[in-house]
């Protein structure tokens, strides 16, 4: 099938579709960092270079733009009023390669969600609890927390002897 956009529309066009660091994906960072899980992002040694890898957990997020990656919501239902046969058979592509990518990462003992780029917008705290559910207690501190007084003990403690700054006691 001939692409109605010329080379330098196309790759521009394209940039946008595998482009990293997209706001809903900015979204979701954003909020599994501040929910106390770290990862690591776009990994090229994984298929698809996922979006979001937690590599303990075996886990991985992917956050798809529903109109690229057609969600079955109101912004994946649309399509583009000219060349719509062209449009359908390269979504159609895109969501046949999603789930190829996925089955695969299943298949190598990943497990896999996808947020929706609609389910960033609004009722962050619903997806925060979808995350929590799916990646499993966030990692429990390894440092104690502060008792009452501590922080004033340990700041004497430093003042009386310097060479102990750097060499904080648990
Ligand atoms: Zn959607």
């Amino acid at each position: 099938m001939k692409d109605p956009l010329s080379p330098g529309e196309r790759s521009k066009r394209m940039s946008l579709v595998r482009s990293k660091d997209t706001k809903p994906e900015m979204r979701v960072r954003r909020l599994v960092h501040a929910m106390g899980y770290r990862y690591h992002l776009h990994p090229k040694n994984l298929l698809g270079r996922p979006d979001i890898v937690f590599p303990r957990r075996r886990k991985i997020v992917f956050v798809h733009g529903c109109f690229w990656h057609q969600h079955t919501c109101v912004m994946g239902a649309r399509m583009p009023k000219s060349r719509i046969e062209f449009w359908q058979h390269k979504l159609y592509g895109n969501k046949k390669r999603d789930a190829k990518i996925r089955r695969r990462l299943c298949a190598a003992g990943w497990s896999v969600l996808v947020v929706w780029e609609c389910q960033t917008t609004s009722r962050l705290d619903r997806l925060g609890k979808r995350l929590r559910s799916f990646l499993g207690a966030e990692r429990q501190r390894t440092r104690a927390p502060l008792l009452k007084g501590t922080r004033n003990r340990r700041r004497r403690l430093r003042a009386a002897s310097p060479q102990l700054e750097g060499h904080r006691t648990p």
